[in-house]
This record gives C-alpha cells, sequence and structure tokens, in this order.
C-alpha cells in the first residue's frame, strides 16, 4: 500500500502551477480586454462571466454537497425582474436592486430548501422543477411584470459615473464579481463549514455524529448558490437591458446544470470551465449545424444531448478534473503549530458511571435487534461489547449514539437521559464514535477529515471562512487534528487523500476523528478490523494510555486477544439479548459463551 501512495510533492514544478494557476487566470481575464479584440468576442466573455456565477453556486450545490437543482434558472429570474421592475418602474439604482434581489433570492431559497431538504432523495430535484416551472409561469402571466414580453428599457450600468453597462466596462464588472466569488467559495470550501459541506455527499450519518447540523449547511449552501445565481440575474438584466421569461425556464435550469457536469462538478475552476465551453460550443454549432444540415432549427440541442452522455460515460467527473487529477495536490503550508489548545470540557471522575444503559431495546419488524440489554461504562475503563455477528451490537452502538431511536429502555450519560436526543445534541454531550463501516470524505486529505471531528469546538461560519477572519480558529482545528493523528500512529500521512488509505489506516483516522471532539465516552465499532498485527498492537497502547488518562469506552471487536488484553469488563450479547457480563476471564471460561461462538448446544 505505501508504495501506492502519491504523496505530495512529487513534482514542485507542478505544484508550483497549483499555486500560480489562478493568479494567471487572474491575469489572463484582465489582460484580455486591453487586447484589441472585436466587441464579439468581448460579448462572448460577459455573457460566460454571467453564467459563470450560477454555475458556481451548482458546483458547491451539487458537484460538491450532492444536492440536485433544476431551479437556478429560477433564481436568477428572481435576480433579474427584481431589477429590472424596481429599476424601471420606480427608477431605483440597480446598485440598490442587486441587494433587493438577493434578499428576496435568498428569503425564497430559504423557504424553498427549509421544507424540501429536510425529506430524503429525490424530493428536492423535484421541488426544484415544480419551483421552476410555476415561477416560469408566474413571470409570464403577471401583468406587471409585462407578461411574456417581459420588461423592456432596462438601463445599463453606471459605476462613479462610469458607464460600465457595455462590452469592456460591463466586462469589468462581471468578471470582478465571478473570481470574487469563486475565490470566496474556495475559501468557504477550506474552512471548518467547508469539510461540513464536503461531508453532506456521503449521508447525513457520520456528519451528524460530528455534531454537524446536516439540514441547516444543506440549506445554507441552497440559499448561496440561490444568491449567486441571482447576482447572475441582475447582471443579465442589465446587459441585455431587457428582461422576459424565456432564459429562467427549466431549460436553462437543465442546462447550468450541464455546464456544472460538464465543467467539473466539484471544481470551482470547473464552473468557469463549463460556461465557456458550452457558451462557446452553442454559439459555434448554432451557427454551422443549420449550414451542415441545410435547414434551421435547434440541432445544438441534440448535439448536447449527445456530449452529455459521452460526458457522462468518459469524463463523469467533467473536464476539469481531467487537468486537476494531472496536478500534484498542494503541500498545504503547515501554520498551525503555534495556535493555542482547543478548550477542553471537564471530564468524570475516574470510576464514575459515564454511560447507563437501562434495558434498551429496538425491533426493526418483527425482528427483536436488541431486545433488554443494559450495562453501564466507568469513566477510566474499557468494556468490549461481544457476540456473534447479528448479536445486536452495531444496533446498541446507534441506541446509544442516537442514530437510531430506542423502542424502550432508556440511555444515561453522566446523569442524563439522552434516549431520544439526536445524535448531533449527544455528540455536543461528550459521546463520539466510530463506524464498523468506515465513513469519511474520500476526497478531503486524512487531516480535513479529522478536522471534521473538531467541528464542535469551533463555532466560525460561512462568511467568516469568505472573508477569512476564521484563520485563527482554523489553526486551532488543524493543530488539533494534527495532534490526534500523531496520537494514532498517523503523522506520516497528514496530507494524503483519506481515499487513498489501506483499511487499517481508515480505521485509524476514524479513531482520530472521534478522538478530536475531545469526548467523555468513546465508541469503536470493530477498530481493529483489517489492522495488522503491530497496528493492532499500537491501538491497543493508544486504549490503554486514553483510559488511563480518564476515558471511558466502550469497545466491539471480534479480535478476542485485543478484546481479552485490554477490556476491563466484558459484555456478551447473543440474538440480541444479555447472555453474560464480567471480567475477561470470567467470559473467557464461560461455557454459555463458548456455546454461543461455537454454536453448539448450551
Ligand atoms: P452486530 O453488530 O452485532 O453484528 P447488528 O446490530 O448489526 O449486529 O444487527 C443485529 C440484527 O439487526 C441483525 O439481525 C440485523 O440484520 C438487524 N438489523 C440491523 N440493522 C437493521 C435495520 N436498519 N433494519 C433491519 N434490520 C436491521
Ligand atoms: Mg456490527
Amino acid at each position: 500500500m505505501q508504495a501506492t501512495l502519491n504523496l505530495p510533492i512529487a513534482d514542485t514544478r507542478k505544484s508550483r502551477l497549483r499555486t500560480w494557476g489562478p493568479l494567471a487566470l487572474v491575469i489572463v481575464l484582465a489582460v484580455l480586454p486591453l487586447l484589441p479584440l472585436p466587441n464579439f468576442w468581448i460579448i462572448q466573455l460577459n455573457y460566460i462571466g454571467i453564467y459563470t456565477l450560477p454555475v458556481l453556486g451548482l458546483v458547491l450545490l451539487t458537484g460538491v454537497g450532492g444536492l440536485t437543482s433544476f431551479g437556478q434558472a429560477a433564481f436568477v429570474g428572481i435576480g433579474a425582474y427584481t431589477t429590472a421592475y424596481l429599476s424601471v418602474n420606480y427608477g431605483l439604482s440597480p446598485w440598490l436592486t442587486l441587494f433587493i434581489g438577493l434578499a428576496l433570492t435568498g428569503i425564497s431559497a430559504a423557504i424553498i430548501g427549509g421544507i424540501t431538504l429536510r425529506m430524503s432523495g429525490h424530493y428536492l430535484p423535484l421541488a426544484t422543477i415544480a419551483w421552476a416551472l410555476s415561477l416560469y409561469y408566474l413571470m409570464g402571466n403577471l401583468e406587471a411584470l409585462g407578461k411574456y414580453d417581459g420588461i423592456l428599457g432596462v438601463k445599463g450600468l453606471q459605476l462613479f459615473g462610469l458607464d460600465v453597462g457595455q462590452q469592456r466596462g460591463f466586462y469589468a464588472v462581471t468578471w470582478a464579481f465571478a473570481l470574487v466569488a469563486a475565490f470566496a467559495v474556495i475559501r468557504l470550501l477550506d474552512s471548518r463549514s467547508g469539510r461540513a459541506i464536503r461531508a453532506l455527499a456521503g449521508g447525513s450519518q457520520m456528519a451528524e455524529a460530528m455534531g454537524v447540523n446536516t439540514l441547516r449547511h444543506k440549506v445554507g449552501i441552497f440559499v448561496l448558490a440561490a444568491m449567486l445565481a441571482s447576482v447572475s440575474g441582475w447582471l443579465f438584466a442589465h446587459f441585455q437591458r431587457t428582461v422576459n421569461p424565456s432564459p429562467f425556464g427549466i431549460k436553462m435550469g437543465i442546462e447550468y446544470l450541464f455546464m456544472t457536469v460538464l465543467g467539473g462538478a466539484a471544481h470551482v475552476w470547473g464552473a468557469l470551465a463549463g460556461a465557456g465551453v458550452v457558451k462557446l460550443l452553442e454559439d459555434q454549432l448554432q451557427v454551422l449545424l443549420p449550414k451542415l444540415i441545410g435547414t434551421s432549427g435547434s440541432y445544438e440541442l441534440i448535439v448536447f444531448g449527445i456530449m452529455i452522455v459521452l460526458v457522462l460515460k468518459y469524463l463523469p467527473d467533467g473536464l476539469w478534473d481531467f487537468v486537476d487529477r494531472r496536478l500534484p495536490r498542494r503541500q498545504r503550508v503547515v501554520d498551525w503549530q503555534d495556535a493555542a489548545d482547543l478548550p477542553v470540557r471537564t471530564k468524570p471522575a475516574q470510576g464514575e458511571v459515564v454511560l447507563d444503559v437501562q434495558s434498551i431495546r429496538k425491533t426493526f419488524g418483527g425482528l427483536v435487534a436488541v431486545n433488554d440489554i443494559s450495562f453501564q461504562t466507568r469513566a477510566g475503563q474499557v468494556v468490549g461489547l461481544i457476540g456473534p455477528n447479528g448479536a445486536g451490537k452495531s444496533t446498541t452502538f446507534n441506541l446509544v449514539t442516537g442514530v437510531l431511536s430506542l423502542s424502550g429502555g432508556d440511555v444515561r450519560f453522566r446523569g442524563e437521559a439522552i434516549g431520544g436526543l439526536s445524535s448531533r445534541a449527544i455528540a455536543e454531550r461528550g459521546v463520539s464514535r466510530t463506524f464498523q463501516h468506515v465513513k469519511m470524505v474520500p476526497d478531503m486529505t486524512v487531516l480535513e477529515n479529522v478536522a471534521l471531528g473538531a467541528h464542535l469546538r469551533g463555532g466560525k461560519g460561512a462568511i467568516a471562512a469568505m472573508l477569512h477572519t476564521d484563520r485563527a480558529e482554523e489553526r486551532q482545528l488543524l493543530r488539533e487534528a494534527e495532534r490526534q493523528l500523531q496520537r494514532v500512529g498517523m503523522g506520516d500521512y497528514l496530507h494524503e487523500l483519506a481515499g487513498n488509505l489501506a483499511m487499517g489506516q481508515q480505521r485509524l483516522l476514524e479513531i482520530a476523528r472521534a478522538l478530536c471532539a475531545d469526548p467523555a465516552l468513546l465508541l469503536l465499532d470493530e477498530p481493529a478490523a483489517g489492522l495488522r498485527h503491530k497496528e493492532k498492537q499500537a491501538l491497543a497502547d493508544v486504549l490503554r494510555t486514553l483510559r488511563n488518562e480518564g476515558m471511558s469506552i466502550l469497545l466491539v471487536e471480534h479480535d478476542m486477544d485485543l478484546v481479552m488484553d485490554i477490556c476491563d469488563h466484558i459484555v456478551v450479547m447473543e440474538f440480541g439479548t444479555h447472555l453474560m457480563e464480567g471480567t475477561p476471564a470470567e467470559v473467557q471460561e464461560s461455557p454459555k459463551v463458548r456455546a454461543a461462538y461455537l454454536g453448539t448446544e448450551h
């Protein structure tokens, strides 16, 4: 495995390209309008800038967050109609209507997102289609908005008395917005909130267990994506000098998604690539195809349809991903060595009952997966939960951590009843866990994955991240993540992508992530599965150290040597029921336990 790891800074020349690439792009974009290019090309670039904004929103929402929206064009429409209506009818300054449009878009996105994002799976795409269709017909049927003819006579933009309403002036405004937005999204993704957002696509279970409010983050990126679309609409209205419903319909919503997928859904620069390629191709094809075929028609749509299929098949991660994979990842500058310690919670005293499980029960239909299980764990104690496969150990974990709701019984943590609390609320109280089936974000580095565990120990949000006022806290979080990785012996893999790790290393990553939460109770679900002998010994050492520091540990494990070696107390389950409990020696001697494991009569 070690040999296949693509360790960073393999080629500093290429890695410099990553550092200087974005700067070069900014310089190229700044120089372009100074060249004697025909106005046609400046106008093309203006449209590409206008399209880049909503696509950037979809990169965040769909590419990174895993949420699909067909309604992006409708939010572009709100921005466009708001400024057209208010500036034409009431003479308001476009610089004021920009913010009114943003507010209207933000509020509608928050309402739609708040309702649909609670539901799972396909509700959001369906809801965004319904929303896009109804808004389209609303724009087309309202007398005040000029029905399908729209609103004419929208004025061009003025800035400090300068005309920036067309060509090069407009170019400067559009690309200033597009680049500021792109860099803001990049900063957002590289932050506490960003890690939470990047964890969303893998399902909410792990993120919630780390204390992330997944609904809030989903609604957040939905609103942010909509606001980027709104700015685009504002630009569009003042560039076209007229608005009508057709560019804001469902067809355009699909086209924005296509730009996102083609460009490289999970890459910020993919938004620019996607918007650019689609706009330029569309124009060329619109001219070329009717000539080739001999009759006029929207043939470019057919070509696009075929292209979507080909891209999905051969470049499922888009054009930019193709480029990106050929660049080495940039070595993160380690600037957190002198960061202050994060605050720690007050821990229970040695020997105090930390977890008190009282007759818990869980039924799945007719199956009683956990039947009347009771046990306690104390501070400074490792309790083993063992039993054959299907005995109900993982279900017990899920009941204790609030992933599953109790069918009966109660769970008390440090004296407080936590049965019925959400897994986030339980995490807040100091319960941290790993998963039997490792849950991590494969395209985040090991360090970033582990920092996700410290989510609740930070407080800076998306806006702080975009403004970079979160850097001091960010250094604290990363330092803590590095410290916990060192502790489990993973200090050499900080900058490796988590997806490249071997199974044993992934499990150690999960333990470091759980430790990052500064827990009082640690639940480990088969941590030694996939570990080599030496790694198991290292794990045993880590667990012993933690216990001596006063941590309470609940351990599910099949490796009996490890269990017998480090557990102070063992609870044995079979078919959901409590078979026996006692010291390792007592359990080893029990004929009942032997029978359960060997499947003989008892
Ligand atoms: P263990 O971790 O001890 O191997 P589990 O807790 O995973 O066992 O499973 C206990 C029993 O509950 C098994 O029979 C399993 O099939 C069943 N089970 C677990 N989760 C679910 C679920 N979400 N829906 C239905 N049955 C489940
Ligand atoms: Mg299990």
